[in-house]
């Protein structure tokens, strides 16, 4: 079946010529109060992205994804593999806020937060227009032949462009393996940590591939997220719209005359002047409908404001709103699908709260010696031998460290002679045996609860099974 003309613009995306090759992009520079407050937004989220792994609370690095060893922190909350469903529950938690947040706003976080889009419009972008000037000085020097100008731009903007991707592959790997540890290894010098250096060039080569030449392309053809917008969205998402109702009117879009009566020649408060299309980082048409290349940016908004500041016509002809809104002037509703991602994001937090709640700094396994089976000693005493993991996740030293048989009644002796220590992110493991009278036991197999203590501090309640006779009669 043929495409109807009005929806040809989704058989080609703007990045790739009619031969398959990339069409660059050289968007307006943006400007306007959207623009303004995304600027300030991108300050703060820059700092909090680039010096979050270098703040510690209470020893522990604010956030920290080292994967290789199994170890997370978020908001300086330590998260060990032991804790790993928490970590899950937590990462399902955001996955269905910017589900919901979606369905209700479109893609605001990929204008907004998104790293890749803090990265590409407010640091990248903006060296690129300092050096290179605004969209017309960028499309001649791209025409223009290798002369000395065009040899000193490019490589002032590559070299430029690498020192940034290389500062971000820094901020990346302590991340990933801990600001501690590279700034140790800062010290000591590359030569000392060959392989950490490969990696870290790997990555600002990587970074520098996205920002220099891939750029747009992350948003159109590689993140998953930008594909899930098709099931997303509704006809009552809030998105970037261009209201085609006011901007067509009977007569449709027009090129601005002046001192024309717009309102009664019919024509459409849209006067063709393509800024809208210009400014855009993905190469697309706005006024074409909502499409999946559209990251919310707002540079089309401001741009369209400017211009019906200019012709004396109300502003928001590009604005935030629904289909819904465009085509029926409804208000914005808080749906049954939203309320419904509502209730799963609350029943999703309770239980995350409970969850953290009920973890323990210092956990505890002690699980009976296997192959053992009991021991029945003098008094009607039955022994069983134990075997005890004491894993500390805070970055404090436990001392002191004993162990009391809370029910039934009974006794417990460690192996060790001294005290035992868990040091700080640290394990300590050892043998114990758990002596009860007989006629305390109710069975061959018995639950018994063991209380783990840091000098008078309890610190873990724990569960084992303890064997004893069958009969005891
Ligand atoms: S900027 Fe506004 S007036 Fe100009 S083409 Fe785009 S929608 Fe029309
Ligand atoms: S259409 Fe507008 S909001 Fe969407 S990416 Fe282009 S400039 Fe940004």
């Amino acid at each position: 079946m043929e495409t109807p003309e009005n929806e040809k613009f989704r058989d080609s995306i703007a990045t790739v010529t009619e031969e398959g090759k990339r069409a660059w992009i050289f968007p307006k520079k943006p400007s306007g109060k959207f623009y303004t407050y995304r600027k300030y937004v991108s300050y703060f989220l820059l700092t909090v992205l680039l010096v979050s792994p270098f703040i510690k609370i209470n020893g522990n690095q604010l956030m920290l994804f080292n994967v290789l060893e199994r170890r997370f922190n978020i908001l300086g909350y330590p998260f060990w593999p032991q804790d790993f469903y928490i970590f899950v529950i937590m990462m399902i938690i955001a996955v269905v806020f910017i589900i919901f947040f979606t369905a209700a706003f479109g893609r605001i976080f990929c204008g907004w937060i998104c790293p890749q889009t803090i990265f590409m419009e407010m640091v990248f972008r903006r060296v690129e227009y300092w050096i290179d000037g605004d969209r017309g000085a960028q499309i001649r020097l791209d025409k223009q032949p290798w002369n000395a100008e065009k040899i000193r731009k490019r490589v002032l903007k590559w070299v430029i462009f690498f020192l940034i991707s290389f500062i971000i592959a820094n901020v990346f790997l302590a991340y990933l393996i801990g600001s501690d540890r590279l700034l140790r290894y800062i010290g000591e010098g590359p030569m000392e940590h060959m392989s950490t250096l490969f990696s870290l060039l790997v990555f600002t080569g990587v970074f520098y591939f996205i920002f220099a030449w891939f750029r747009e392309q992350v948003c159109i053809i590689a993140c998953p997220y930008g594909r899930l917008q098709g099931v997303l969205l509704d006809n009552k998402s809030i998105v970037v719209a261009y209201d085609h109702k006011r901007g067509e009117k009977e007569k449709g879009r027009a090129k601005f005359r002046k001192n024309e009566d717009r309102e009664a020649s019919g024509k459409g408060d849209c006067i063709d002047c393509f800024q809208c299309v210009h400014v855009c980082p993905t190469g697309i048409d706005i006024r074409n409908g909502t499409q999946l290349e559209c990251i919310n940016c707002t540079a089309c908004m401001d741009a369209c404001d400017s211009i019906m500041e200019a012709v004396n016509l109300p502003k928001g002809l590009i604005r935030y709103a629904s289909e819904e809104n465009i085509e029926k002037k409804a208000k914005f509703e808080f749906t049954p699908r939203l309320k419904g991602y509502t209730a799963v994001l609350i029943i999703l937090v309770g239980v995350l709260v409970g969850l953290l709640f009920l973890r323990s700094d210092v956990e505890a396994n002690i699980l009976r010696l296997p192959g053992q089976l009991y021991e029945h000693k003098d008094n009607n005493m039955i022994s069983n031998v134990f075997t005890y993991k004491l894993l500390n996740k805070t970055t404090m030293e436990r001392r002191d460290i004993h162990f009391k048989l809370k029910s039934p009644k009974g006794e417990i002796h460690t192996v060790k002679q001294g005290e035992i220590i868990v040091p700080a992110q640290g394990l300590a493991e050892g043998t114990l045996f758990i002596e009860i009278n007989a006629s305390a036991l109710s069975g061959d197999k018995n639950k018994v609860v063991i209380e783990v203590y840091s000098g008078d501090q309890l610190i873990e309640t724990t569960r084992a099974t303890f064997l004893g006779p069958r009969s005891f009669k």
